[in-house]
Order: structure tokens, then sequence, then C-alpha cells
């Protein structure tokens, strides 16, 4: 029962652990973009698990695959030649352009990133990385480090070598849309605290964890031009934002008009398989060669071939197309919803990665966190499972599986609507 597992859980699993809910919802099954409780009750999944499920969950493509690969061969490591993870690079190198041609394979975000950002400093031979505050990089030593968000910090040595600078937060930030004048905070940063070069830079190109909190106009287009110029190279994290999630672009770094250097990527690549990947052009990816460099799990052959299988459903099943559709949809209905509820003080975003930002007061913007959770219980009580974000957790982040249909995108507005009145 719901009640035995809740105990032990409490016991045998570590207290760092949370979950939404005082009363904790248990979840046994999930089809396409909807989730059942262990009572057999249907949600619509709102937030795909944290952003991952792309594709819908147990997508039957996706199950087919890893079906049929794990009754072949569920391991070897890179040390033997197996196609999957050969066809895999290439496919989905394919789908980056300019020079992004080599992949590495690793099993989460904070790898893909600790590595990005270890490539970075060994082609610049510089050492500091910029990075934005509200970000989220992940929770390995390394990123932890980069990680700008006081929810997710331990006192404990992390990350050496990261320095912050504002973050272009069109909402709340000083300079509102304009992302040129944030960027000058980032050549401020480098001549006063690195020695002049720098290894890298690394941003989300929505911010997620942050509270889906897009980047000022312009922002990436300069700050790339001013750390490349200081000899550095520019990390796009697309954990979140890849796989045609914004809609208009397959990957978000697009929605700027900047080709970066180093692409980090998980979540949404595998579909809720542990899988993630960092893509660089052959002259970093060099950088490598010097020395061995090992990851037992990274590009196993079951989670390459549900890797491929997640490319091939983001093409046939017209995920991207289908993204921009219901996530202008959404916005529309939520900045509906913004002109009747005051407590909307910002809509926001792009596709499926939306963000609506709960306030008490608009002129102030002061945080409403409480009533944000309380939204949250209703909505559940109504059939939809959202997720919340924010420093101060007042952003609901509707992100949902990408083939979400425009019939459930109404049913979502309306029990938004009711848990808001
Ligand atoms: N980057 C971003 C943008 C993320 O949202 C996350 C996870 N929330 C990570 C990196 C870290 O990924 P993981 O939890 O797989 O290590």
């Amino acid at each position: 029962s719901k009640e035995e597992v809740y105990a032990l859980r409490k016991q045998y699993l570590s207290p760092a652990l949370f979950h939404h809910f005082k009363d904790p919802i248990m979840i046994t099954e999930g089809k396409m973009q909807y989730l059942y409780d262990d009572k057999g009750r249907r949600y619509l999944d709102a937030f795909a698990g944290i952003v991952t499920v792309s594709v819908g969950h147990c997508h039957p493509g996706v199950v087919d695959a890893v079906k049929r690969q794990s009754e072949l061969l569920q391991h070897t490591t890179t040390i033997y030649l197996n196609p999957q993870i050969a066809l895999y690079a290439k496919e989905l190198t394919d789908r980056l352009p300019g020079n992004l041609k080599v992949a590495y394979f690793v099993n989460s975000g904070s790898e893909a990133n600790d590595m990005a950002m270890m490539m970075a400093r060994l082609y610049s031979g510089n050492y500091d990385i910029l990075a934005l505050r509200n970000c989220y990089h992940g929770m390995s030593e390394g990123t932890m480090g980069v990680t700008a968000h006081s929810t997710w910090k331990f006192n404990v040595p992390q990350g050496f070598g990261i320095r912050h600078t504002l973050n272009p937060n069109p909402y709340t930030g000083a300079f509102g849309n304009d992302g040129k004048r944030y960027a000058e905070d980032v050549k401020d940063v480098i001549s006063t605290s690195t020695p002049g070069g720098v290894a890298g830079f690394i941003a989300e190109t929505i911010q997620g964890v942050g509270g889906s909190v897009p980047l000022a106009d312009g922002y990436l287009p300069a700050v790339y031009d001013m750390v490349r110029e200081a000899g550095g190279v520019c990390i796009a994290d697309e954990v979140q934002t890849g796989f045609g999630r914004t809609g208009t672009n397959y990957w978000g770094f697009q929605n700027q008009g900047v080709v970066p250097d180093i692409v980090t990527m998980a979540k949404g690549i595998g579909n809720g398989l542990p899988l993630a990947a960092v893509v660089t052009t052959p002259e970093i990816a060099q950088t490598l060669a010097q020395r061995l460099h090992f990851n037992t799990y990274g590009g196993n052959p079951v989670c390459c071939a549900g890797g491929r299988a997640v490319l091939q459903a983001v093409d046939e099943d017209g995920i991207q197309a289908n993204a921009a559709k219901v996530g202008d949809l959404l916005l529309e209905r939520m900045r509906g919803l913004q002109e009747k509820h005051s407590i909307i003080g910002d809509v926001r975003g792009q596709g499926l990665m939306l963000g609506v930002e709960m306030v008490k007061d608009r002129a102030s913007k002061e945080p409403a966190a409480a009533e944000t959770g309380q939204v949250m219980q209703r909505l559940r009580e109504l059939g939809v499972l959202i997720g919340k974000g924010g420093l101060h957790g007042n952003v609901f982040r509707i992100k949902p599986p990408m083939c979400i249909t425009t019939d459930d995108a109404e049913f979502l507005t309306e029990a938004f609507d009711l848990a808001l009145s």
C-alpha cells in the first residue's frame, strides 16, 4: 500500500530527498502525457518528471527499442565496438548546427556539465568559468558550485573558479529585456575577478529550476563575443530546453541566434532513461585525447537504443511543432488568467517551457510562495500535476511531455482558473 511505501521511504531513503505534497502521491503508471496513481486515478502530467519525459511516458517506440536492446545486449563499455553508441552519436550530432559533431555520453546533466567545464579549461588553458546567478547546472561537487540558487547549496567546498554574473531576467532584472545591458556585467566580472582570460561561460538558454526565466533579448550574442575575446568557450546547457521543447527551435540557444562551442544535454534526451551527453567540436574534443577518460555506463547500448528512439519520435510525432502549437495556446490562456487573477505577476516562456510567477503585489513583485503551494495542492485534487520553482518557490512551471494536446491545454487552463479562484 501507499502507506507501506511511504514508511519504507522515510526509513530507508535519504532525508535529502523531497517529495511534493504533505500527503505524498504515489505514481505507479504513466502513459504519454498522463500519470496514474496507486488507486488508478489519472492526472495530466504538466511537469514531465522535472522536464524529463519528452516524447511521452512509456512511449511505444522507446519501450520497443529498450526491450529489443535489453534482450540482445544490456552492457559493454566503450572498450568494445557496439553499433548503438556509434549510430546514436551520428544521429544526435546530425541534429546540431555548425561544427558540433563529437559526442561524449554520460549519465546525468551534472556529469555532462562537469565534463563540459573540464573541456573548457583544458582547451582554453584558463581556469575561471562564468555562470549566471539563479542558474541550476547540477548537484555534483563541481556543478553545485556553479548552481547559484541558495535552496540547493550545502556548506561544503564546491566548484572552484566559478564567477557569477547578473541574471538577465526580463521580469525582475534591473534592465528589463535589454540583454546587452546585463552583458556589461560580464565584462566587469572578467576585468575585476579573473586574470583576464576565462575558460568559459555556461548558461541555460531558458533557466529552468530558477523559474522558467528566459534570457533577455540579445544577451547570449553579446556575452558569447566577450567570452571568446577573453579566450573562453561558450557552453549551452540544453538539459531542459533541447529536443524541440521551446517549439520554435530544436535547441534553446537557436532562439538567441548563437552557436555554442559545447552543448550539454540530459533529461529529455532519454525520455527518462539515464542518458546524457556533451557535444562539441572536433578541436575541443581533441583536448581530451591527451589522457584516458572513461565512463562505465556512459553510452550503454540500452540507453543509446532508447535515445535513438527518442530522436525518431521527436521527428515522427511532430513534437517540436506540437510544442509550438500547444505552447502558444497555453501562453495565451495563461495571459487570460493573468488578466483575471491579480496574483499572477508574470507569464512567460516559449513552447512547452512556460512559467507563471505568483506575486502578492504586482508593483513590488513580492513572491506569493504559500499561495503557490496551495494552488498546486488544489490542482492535484483537480487532476493536474504541475511543477514549481524559482528562488522563492513562487513560479509554476508548465513543462509537460511534448505530446500534450490542445484539449489537455484547455483542461489545464480550466483547472488552473478554478484553483486560483
Ligand atoms: N542542468 C539543468 C538545466 C538542469 O535542470 C538539471 C537538473 N535539474 C541539471 C543540469 C542536472 O541534471 P541531473 O539531475 O541529471 O544531474
